[in-house]
């Protein structure tokens, strides 16, 4: 094995895929007109690159391209979708529903809005992370204007039943938002089948560019109205003003395509190492696995190794790539707010780490990962 560091953190980011970067290219010198440009070629030439990718995506998720509003990423798409729909609805109502082990970006966007009125409910999870619809229709009200609830847990790779709790949400006439940030590329993502009236994709998640993503809004059954959080050029319909990110789109696009046609080819690679890596862990005294058994990402490890910091493991472990909890709250001393609501101790928090596996992993790379992890817990637990 080489002394470069082997990258484990798939779930933090993606490198961009080479075939992505060449549809991309050509947007950046040569084709670098303003989309918005109506009077000339250069326009036209962007306008159609942003077309393509809307109709892309769009097929992609079993949606029309209307429906498709281009953005920064995942942390925009949220934020548009809450705060749109809550400027748009706050008359109807201002219950809004989420879960505790929802990311960041939709937890504070919830504190944010609350500071505006909104009355927010956290769902419990159980110790697998998986949501008790039960508690869903216990806790939707007549105000209820939103229920958000993610696909997949960027942590564990929990996966939750979504169709059921948007079925739940809908008899309710209440809107519901699925964070589907992690979800997209690593398994089957149709808005018709889950129920789904937004939902969001980022593309440096699926070996795109950072710095793009889109938000998918129902337009029937039922028409989703939202409120534009940021105004100017009217761009978007009206709902995303900005000039728009031609090379990132058509990265976004391409990269949705190769990813929604090769994820089942690499969730059974994935899946098998996973398990193969797991096993070796898990063999060590007092470790064992975070998040769902059954309904998890292919990708996706969580484990807790008891009486070790995770820091300190990752610290002596520098060529290996990985983190503890979400790389978006790792900057915070804080355990991670998904184990702690699955019922784990702050202790068991503190020494959980998140390795996540990505297209680019190789069998031999996870393999000596395993060696390395298990050979340091035993050294640090001697
Ligand atoms: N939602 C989830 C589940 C995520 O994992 C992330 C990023 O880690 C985000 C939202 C934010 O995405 P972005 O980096 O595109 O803003």
């Amino acid at each position: 094995m080489s002394s470069s560091p082997i990258y484990l953190d798939y779930n933090a980011t993606t490198p961009v895929d080479v075939r992505v970067l060449e549809t991309m290219l050509p947007y950046f010198s040569q084709h670098f007109g303003n989309a918005s440009s109506r009077t000339h070629s250069f326009g036209w030439i962007a306008e159609q690159a942003i077309t393509d990718a809307r109709e892309k995506i769009a097929h992609l998720i079993n949606a029309e391209a209307q429906e498709i509003i281009f953005t920064s990423g995942s942390t925009e798409a949220i934020n548009l979708a809450l705060k749109g729909v809550f400027s748009a609805y706050h008359l109807k109502g201002k219950h809004i529903i989420t879960a505790k082990t929802e990311h960041k970006t939709v937890l504070d966007t919830c504190v944010a809005l609350k500071g505006l009125g909104a009355e927010i409910t956290y769902l419990d999870v159980d110790r697998e992370g998986i949501i008790d619809p039960e508690s869903l229709k216990k806790n939707i009200r007549p105000d209820t204007i939103l229920v958000a609830i993610m696909l997949a847990n960027n942590e564990t790779g929990t996966i939750q039943d979504i169709a059921n709790l948007s079925e739940i949400t809908h008899a309710n006439n209440s809107i519901f938002f699925c964070d589907t940030t992690q979800a997209f590329g690593k398994m089957k993502v149709d808005v018709q089948e889950l129920g789904i009236d937004m939902c969001c994709i980022s593309a440096h998640k699926i070996y795109g560019p950072k710095g793009a993503g889109a938000l998918f809004v129902r337009r029937k059954n039922p028409r989703v109205t939202l409120i534009s959080q940021m105004h100017g050029g009217g761009h978007e319909r009206g709902l995303r003003s900005g000039t728009l990110n031609v090379p990132g789109i058509v990265g976004l696009g391409s990269a949705a395509e190769f990813a929604a046609n090769e994820w089942w080819d690499n969730a059974q690679k994935l899946s098998t190492w996973r398990t193969k890596f797991e096993w070796k862990l898990t063999a060590l005294e007092n470790v064992f696995v975070n998040g769902s058994i059954r309904n998890r990402l292919p990708n996706t490890c969580n484990v807790s190794i008891g009486g070790i910091k995770a820091d300190t493991l990752i610290a002596k472990l520098p060529l290996l790539a990985f983190s503890t909890g979400s790389a978006c709250t790792s900057a915070l001393p804080e355990p991670s707010h998904v184990l702690k609501a699955m019922g784990l101790s702050e202790s068991e928090a503190y020494s959980s780490i998140r390795i996540s596996l990505g297209k680019d992993s190789t069998d031999d790379e996870v393999l000596h990962a395993a060696n390395e992890i298990c050979n340091q817990i035993e050294k640090l637990r001697s």
